[in-house]
């Protein structure tokens, strides 16, 4: 049985053609998976019913599964969803008001190696990579059952997505060619696998690259992401530098604000040194809770602190917006567990 799902126009032809259907009805097919969404064969109501039989027998739309659905106060929408073999990861649609953009937050791993003190998905440690089709699953589903069509995507889900980086660039191709959605609404965010950044460069990647770096020095960094031990922030910043230099493009610099660790005057300076030469926008993520630390969120008054600080030394800074909280979908909560 073929699933539909994640194929290109060749690949629905060869199906057409064993059929012995003309190359139309593939274009046909593709349009009812990538831009209509239908959940099944029998809404393509443009092919004959005899054909949709004919096509029931070796193809089907999906064999991914929702299991938990949950919808917060603000929105947000946050999806568990199985693959065949019983795995499960969670995606997030957000919606921002005033704003006609609709964001798919995906995963790129089944839990993440990278292990970060403060983030839930690495408390479960790694368990395998998802192949470019389980990533534009995840925006498939999302459209199925909204019925909504997406418009930007970020990788900022579980995993790393640096780390599956063939099936992620498969998968933004795709997301560019057959769901048009343009390389600049998409957005890789890396905990900072140095090697692959610069990969990203020689790439000439078109979409946005965003780096949680989350610290203003080594010291902290290590405290916060074991990554740093691995690659340093030295490394990182000769990376970045190259990037930017190849590539002519704005870097974004996630920070993670948490109260008394790096929230500081002395943070700020520290960081805004680091990130002198370096040509991004800082997006400030104050911590959300999850289980199991002690750290904290800083108070509105130190996070305005803090950004004026920054704005100080030049960088264009935005606060992210917290979006699904109360379902435990904002960033760091998800694990990927039915619980
Ligand atoms: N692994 C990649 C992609 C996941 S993005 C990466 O880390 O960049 C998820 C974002 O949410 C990252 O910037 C991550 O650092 C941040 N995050 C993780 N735990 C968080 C928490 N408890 N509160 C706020 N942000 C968190
Ligand atoms: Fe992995 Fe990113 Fe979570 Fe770190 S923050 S453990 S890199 S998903």
């Amino acid at each position: 049985m073929k699933i539909l799902s994640g194929l290109n126009l060749n690949e629905i032809e060869q199906i057409t053609d064993e059929l012995g259907a003309t190359k139309f009805r593939a274009r046909q097919i593709h349009n009812w998976i990538y831009l209509k969404s239908v959940k099944s064969i029998d809404e393509m109501t443009d092919l004959s019913i005899k054909f949709r039989e004919e096509l029931k027998k070796v193809a089907k739309v999906t064999d991914i599964q929702i299991k938990v659905k949950q919808v917060s106060s603000d929105g947000t929408i946050k999806y568990l969803l199985q693959f065949p073999d019983g795995e499960c990861v969670e995606t997030v649609l957000m919606r921002f008001d005033n704003r006609a953009n609709l964001t798919a937050c995906v995963s790129s791993q089944v839990g993440c190696a990278v292990n970060c003190s403060f983030c839930a998905t690495g408390k479960r440690g790694f368990i395998r990579n998802l192949s470019y089709k389980e990533i534009i699953e995840q925006v498939l589903t999302i459209q199925r059952d909204t019925g909504l069509k997406v418009t930007n995507v970020v990788f900022m889900g579980q995993g790393e997505p640096l780390l599956n980086l063939d099936n992620v660039l498969k998968a933004m191709d795709i997301f560019n060619e057959n769901f048009q959605i343009g390389a600049r609404r998409l957005t890789v965010s890396t905990s900072g696998i140095v090697p692959q950044i610069r990969k990203l460069a020689d790439l000439d990647m078109q979409s946005t690259l965003a780096l949680s770096l989350h610290a203003p020095n080594s010291q902290i960094r290590s405290r916060l992401m074991p990554i740093e031990n691995k690659y340093n922030m030295d490394e990182l910043h000769k990376a970045l530098k190259y990037y930017v230099e190849k590539t002519g493009r704005r870097i974004t610099i996630e920070y993670l604000l948490v109260k008394d660790l790096n929230d500081t005057v002395e943070s700020a300076k520290q960081l805004a040194a680091y990130l002198k030469d370096i040509k991004c926008n800082i997006n400030l993520i104050p911590y959300n809770p999850t289980e199991k630390n002690d750290y904290k969120r800083p108070s509105n008054n130190a996070i305005m602190k803090f950004k004026y600080l920054m704005e100080h030394s030049g960088k264009k800074v935005t606060v992210r917006l917290e979006r699904g909280a109360d379902i435990d979908a904002a960033c760091g909560q998800l694990r990927g567990k039915v619980d």
